[in-house]
């Protein structure tokens, strides 16, 4: 079909979100970089922190086409052996701390939030949550009542009661928000949608000890921060603290559509009775996402790319230095560049799409610029990207 002719349909036809979509019409991608018919892009953003292993990475798309030879959908969740789900839950408990063993697979990163706070309800008998201001959850309600800004929410109210919210990395709030009617918190261990802010580790510390104290399930959402993305495999390492459950989805699927909430046996096992299926779901965990996403984890593991997203942070922050520039904040590949206005900041992002680069805001810092490449990128891609930002400043 003709290009023109796609957008005119793309806009009638599949529901849009916001009346200023990017619409650019990829044909192909690979590696770092996508296709239009007469433009190449460098993806900046890997489809928000998705495509950690390049488009098209060889081995991922051989797995998955492995696997679609194989079988696609066979039952619901959990009701039969499917060898891909069982090697990569096994392998996700081998490269995580030992309490973090049993993986409930679902589809996206909202479900998997809804399925823990479900577990967290069971396993605690308590109703009530905690969550930070302007944290990013996802977009179904149990998630929209876990954030803070009314903009996205208060068209649809009402939403879960019971959440009250701690502001990032201040300490002082902890013991009076997290008490022993508190069900779970959830944290973002590095702030996404904030504007890649990481948390202090003291405060990560003292909200592990205070859940301790007042038994409330800690709840790490990894989901863009996991696989690799912050310069260690998963984010829990930096800091140290271990949650009672970990929520990964995004980068996971390695370019599927892939989520999963992962804890101890122990507290998983309560969705076995009283009632029986205590989470249900379709095609959680599908065969061809959870091949895709082992293949991704061992070309992750396999390259050392965790480790080497700390010099390429490096070697972005030695770039970017421009009167212009405030502040990079972020780790590994998970960086922005914070900008004087929002304003000034759409300017910069749309004339680097126009140069070829892709690169985009955030929801709730709207004066960043968001750098969050592909894994597998190169110094020399990384001078390029750097050198056309700073171009357009
Ligand atoms: N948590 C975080 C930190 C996210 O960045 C996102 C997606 N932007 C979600 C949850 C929701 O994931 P999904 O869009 O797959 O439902």
């Amino acid at each position: 079909m003709h290009h023109q002719a796609l957008h005119r349909l793309f806009l009638k036809h599949v529901g849009q979100t916001s009346s200023a979509p990017l619409a650019l019409q990829i044909e192909r991608a690979e590696g770092i970089y996508m296709y239009a018919k007469d433009k190449t892009y460098i993806d900046c953003i890997s489809g928000i922190s998705v495509s950690n292993v390049g488009h098209g990475n060889k081995q991922v798309v051989e797995a998955a086409k492995a696997q679609l030879d194989s079988y696609m959908h066979l039952m619901v969740y959990g009701e039969m052996v499917q060898a891909p789900q069982v090697e990569l839950a096994t392998k996700l408990a081998s490269v995580l701390p030992d309490s973090l063993n049993s993986v409930y697979f679902v589809n996206s990163g909202s479900e998997a939030i809804e399925g823990a706070m479900k577990l967290a309800k069971r396993v605690t008998g308590k109703h009530q949550f905690v969550a930070q201001y302007l944290a990013y959850h996802g977009g179904t309600h149990g998630a929209l009542s876990l954030m803070s800004d009314a903009y996205f929410s208060q068209k649809f109210v009402p939403l879960l009661p019971g959440v009250s919210f701690i502001h990032q990395n201040d300490l002082s709030a902890i013991e009076t928000a997290i008490t022993d009617a508190t069900a779970a918190v959830f944290i973002e261990p590095i702030m996404g949608e904030k504007g890649y802010v990481p948390s202090d580790i003291a405060y990560l510390k003292a909200i592990r000890k205070r859940c301790d104290e007042t038994c409330t399930l800690l709840v790490f959402d990894e989901i863009q921060s996991g696989y690799g993305r912050c310069g260690s495999l998963f984010a829990l390492e930096k800091y140290c603290v271990v949650p009672d459950i970990l929520i990964l989805a995004k980068g996971l699927g390695g370019g599927m559509p892939l989520g999963c909430f992962i804890a101890d046996k122990k507290i998983m096992d309560v969705f076995q009775d009283n009632p029986v299926l205590g989470h249900i779901n379709t095609f959680g965990g599908h065969p061809v996402s959870c091949a895709a996403s082992l293949a991704a984890l061992n070309f992750i593991i396999d390259h050392d790319l965790a480790e080497k997203a700390n010099a390429k942070e490096k070697e972005f922050r030695r770039l970017l230095v421009h009167p212009n520039i405030k502040e990079v904040t972020g780790t590994g590949l998970m960086l922005a560049i914070d900008l004087e206005d929002k304003i000034y900041c759409r300017q910069v992002i749309d004339k680097c799409v126009s140069a070829g680069l892709l690169i985009d805001w955030f929801l709730y810092s709207e004066n960043k610029i968001r750098l969050s490449p592909p894994l597998i990128i190169e110094n020399e891609a990384i001078e390029k990207i750097c050198g056309i930002i700073l171009e357009n400043l």
